[in-house]
C-alpha cells in the first residue's frame, strides 16, 4: 500500500514507519520537523512540510498516489496544553481538519488516527474499556477528542473508513538500540530516570506522592512503542470503507512511578535519586487498558508485555545516545 505517515520523524511515527516499509509498503513520511528527527526516518522518503500548507498536501498526495494515512502530527504535552492551549486547537484540530479535507478530496478511504487514553479522562471504571465514558480533563485531551468526533462524522457521511488508536504510556527503543526517544524539552518519566543515570541530571522528581494508590505514586500502562507500531499496522489492515474502529493500545498491566524507578535501578545497576514533588495538573492517580478489545479483534498481542523489558531496550538506546539522534 501507498501510505503517508504524518509526524513520521517523531518517536510512535517513526517506528511505524519503519515496520511499515519493513512489510514492503511504499511510504511518505510529511513532517515539518519541529518536534521530529530526520535520523528517526528509516527506511522511508520524508517530505518536509507544514498540515497547515494544503497545496503541498495536495501534491504530496497526488504525485505518491496515496491510499491510506496514518496521522502522527500532533502536540502532545498535557501541561503545555493548559498554558497554551491555542497551539494544541492549531496543530491538532485545524491543522487536523486540513489533512483531512485533504483525505476527502483525493478519496482517501484508510486512516488511523493517533488518539489517546487522555480522551477518556479521569477513570470512572478501571481498566478503562473503549467505551468508557470520554471526558477529557485537559485541553490536550480536547482536542484529540474532537479530531475523534471529526472522524466519526466524515466516515459516517464520506465513506472514509478510520481507527482510532488511543495510546497509553509509550516507552522503549529499538532491540538493536538505533532507534528511540528523543524528545526537546524531555518530560517523559523513564527517559528522564534514564538521564539521571547517565549523569544529565541530578535527581527525578516524583510528581505526587499521596496519590490513592498502593505506594502512593500515580499508576500507568507503559507499552512497548514496536508494540504500538504493530498495533497500526493491524488496524490498517482491519479498515474497510465507512469503518468507525476504536482501540486502547496498552498492556492491561499498571506501574506506579516508584516501580519504574526501582525497574531502571535494577536494568541499570545504579542507584536512582529521587525529589519528592507535588502532583502535576491533569494527573489521574491510575491509567490502565482494558486491553481484551485490539486482542480479540485484531490479534495484537505485545511483544513486551513487562516493564523489565521494555525498560532494558530503553536503557540500551540512551546509553548508547546520550544526546538522543543528536551527534
Ligand atoms: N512523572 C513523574 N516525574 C517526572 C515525569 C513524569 O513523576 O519527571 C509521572 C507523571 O506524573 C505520570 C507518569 O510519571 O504519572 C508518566 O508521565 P509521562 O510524562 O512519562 O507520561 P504521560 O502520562 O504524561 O503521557
Amino acid at each position: 500500500m501507498r501510505i503517508l505517515v504524518t509526524g513520521g520523524a517523531g518517536y510512535i511515527g517513526g517506528f511505524t514507519a519503519r515496520r511499515l516499509a519493513a512489510l514492503g509498503h511504499q511510504v511518505v513520511v510529511y513532517d515539518n520537523l519541529s518536534a521530529g528527527h530526520r535520523q528517526g526516518v528509516v527506511g522511508a522518503e520524508l517530505v518536509v512540510g507544514d498540515l497547515a500548507d494544503s497545496a503541498r498536501l495536495d501534491h504530496v498526495f497526488v504525485s505518491n498516489r496515496i491510499e491510506a494515512v496514518i496521522h502522527f502530527a500532533a502536540s502532545c504535552y498535557v501541561g503545555e496544553s493548559v498554558t497554551d492551549p491555542a497551539k494544541y486547537y492549531r496543530n491538532n484540530l485545524l491543522n487536523g481538519a486540513t489533512l483531512l479535507e485533504a483525505v476527502r478530496r483525493h478519496g482517501v478511504g484508510r486512516f488511523v488516527f493517533s488518539s489517546t487514553c487522555a480522551t477518556y479522562g479521569d477513570p470512572v471504571t478501571l481498566p478503562l474499556a473503549e467505551d468508557h465514558p470520554q471526558a477529557p480533563v485537559n485541553p490536550y485531551g480536547n482536542t484529540k477528542l474532537a479530531f475523534e468526533y471529526m472522524l466519526r462524522d466524515y466516515a459516517g457521511a464520506y465513506n472514509l473508513g478510520f481507527a482510532a488508536l488511543r495510546y497509553f504510556n509509550a516507552a522503549g527503543a529499538a532491540a538493536d538500540g538505533t532507534q528511540g526517544e528523543h524528545h526537546d524539552p524531555e518530560t517523559h518519566l523513564i527517559p528522564l530516570v534514564l538521564q539521571v543515570t547517565l549523569g544529565q541530571r541530578p535527581n527525578v522528581s516524583v510528581f505526587g506522592t499521596d496519590y490513592p494508590t498502593p505506594d502512593g505514586t500515580c499508576v500507568r500502562d507503559y507499552v512497548h512503542v514496536e508494540d504500538l507500531a504493530e498495533a497500526h499496522v493491524l488496524a490498517l489492515g482491519k479498515i474497510t470503507p465507512g469503518s468507525k474502529l476504536a482501540y486502547n493500545v496498552g498492556t492491561g498491566t499498571g506501574n506506579s512511578v516508584r516501580e519504574v524507578i526501582r525497574t531502571c535501578e535494577e536494568v541499570t545497576g545504579k542507584p536512582i535519586a529521587v525529589r519528592e514533588a507535588p502532583r502535576r495538573a491533569g494527573d489521574p492517580p491510575v491509567l490502565v487498558a482494558a486491553g481484551d478489545k485490539i486482542r480479540t479483534e485484531l490479534g495484537w498481542a505485545p511483544k513486551y508485555p513487562d516493564l523489565k523489558a521494555i525498560v532494558e531496550t530503553a536503557w540500551r538506546w540512551h546509553r548508547s545516545h546520550p544526546k538522543g539522534y543528536d551527534k
